[in-house]
């Protein structure tokens, strides 16, 4: 007898897709034999990592050797004192990816439901569907919406929410729209929600919101007790590669995180690095500021093509090509250029693109330009 190890699988995994990630540089150089190509699908920080973590990281290479700080003391402690929280309040994950994880092993079930918005971060219902969670997921505003297109609808969420949800899963701004909350709505929605369900708050991009739209929702965990915060070094700070990122929350959910977290999830490099990237306030700054340089370049290019988009307050901006996007992906991949296609997020017109250096946006519009305007230059 053949023994099916699907069928042995739990029924969650079974029904799981996997995540699907933007393609890496060396992959597309093998597949094409070329070189010097340019990726923009990962929302990743064309600065790179600053200098004063690459310092850190040069001096510690010979202490690999050693487990890392299982408590990862030293960085938790520069959390609480960055966001005057205690300790207790801090949880550490190898990527908030991880966090989000945590959170799904520790308080979902199979007889739970989560809930998040159409066109949510796509980590949402990979972590529900793993743990063999419903997701239940709300209608997003609708692309003729005048003020947010494809942004999250708080009324549609809160009426989601059954008597089987346990967490609702929140991006703001939200990954892959670019769309955002007003802080007085968030506060609003926060307070219709009742206390024994979870709100996961994901701010991976917390840094790039104009000041006016950052809620101050590290002081908003005093009043809710079921409030998580995620965020993460990937974006702002440049280290999507060593894998670091953490949850603030009040201290008897952190506990519950803490104990289905591995003990070593953060390594030691990536724990240095955190802390002195958080020290480097002149890279944050200086990364902001080429983000919203090279956006207000890239919105010029993307009406000078006659392109339409999301608006968007990330590092990045989705593009609607308004018919099927997945031969202008191939073409751009052609012309060395990675974007990200949306598909798989129920958008497929839709292409996501890293906004980037100047340099990058400039060559980014050139691509784009050949393969819309010139389809035979682009072999297409
Ligand atoms: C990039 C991103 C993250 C961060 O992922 P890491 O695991 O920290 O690298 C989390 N949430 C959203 C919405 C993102 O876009």
């Amino acid at each position: 007898m053949t023994i099916s190890y699907k069928e042995l699988a739990t029924k969650g995994v079974q029904g799981l897709t996997p995540y699907q990630p933007g393609k890496p540089i060396e992959e597309l150089e093998r597949e094409l034999g070329i070189s010097d190509s340019l990726k923009l699908a990962s929302n990743e920080n064309p600065l790179g990592p600053s200098h004063k973590v690459q310092d850190v990281l040069k001096q510690n290479l010979s202490s690999l050797h050693l487990y890392p700080d299982g408590s990862a003391h030293l960085l938790r402690q520069r959390l609480a004192q960055e966001h005057q929280l205690l300790m207790s309040q801090i949880t550490l994950g190898n990527g908030s990816n991880d966090v989000l994880e945590l959170v799904a092993r520790a308080y979902l079930t199979d007889k739970d439901s989560a809930v998040f918005s159409e066109y949510a971060f796509a980590v949402y219902p990979i972590v529900t569907q793993a743990i063999g969670a419903r997701a239940i997921v709300a209608k997003a505003y609708p692309a003729e919406h005048e003020e947010m297109p494809y942004g999250h609808d708080l009324k549609a969420i809160a009426d989601a929410v059954d008597a089987t949800t346990k967490v609702i899963f929140l991006a703001n701004p939200n990954n892959p729209t670019g769309t955002w909350i007003e802080p007085a709505a968030l506060y609003e929605f926060f307070n219709k929600i009742s206390e024994s369900v979870i709100i996961v708050l994901d701010e991976a991009y917390f840094e790039y919101m104009p000041k006016t739209l950052q809620p101050e929702s590290v002081k908003w965990l005093a009043e809710f007790p079921n409030l998580i915060i995620t965020r993460t070094f990937s974006k702002i700070h440049a280290l999507a590669g060593l894998r670091v990122g953490y949850a603030a929350s009040g201290e008897a959910i952190a506990d519950m995180l803490n104990r289905v977290r591995q003990p070593f999830n953060v390594n030691t490099l990536a724990q240095l690095a955190a802390c002195a990237a958080l020290d480097d306030q002149e890279h944050i700054t200086k990364s902001v500021f080429m983000n919203s340089f090279s956006l207000r370049l890239l919105l010029r290019g993307l009406d000078d093509l006659n392109l339409d988009y999301i608006p968007t307050i990330g590092n990045f901006i989705t593009v609607d090509f308004k018919r099927e996007a997945a031969t202008i992906y191939s073409a751009l991949l052609h012309q060395g250029v990675i974007v990200r296609p949306l598909a798989n997020y129920g958008l497929p017109n839709h292409l996501r693109i890293t906004i980037g250096s100047k340099q990058q946006v400039e060559r980014a519009l050139m691509a784009l330009d050949i393969v819309l305007n010139d389809p035979q230059a682009a072999g297409i």
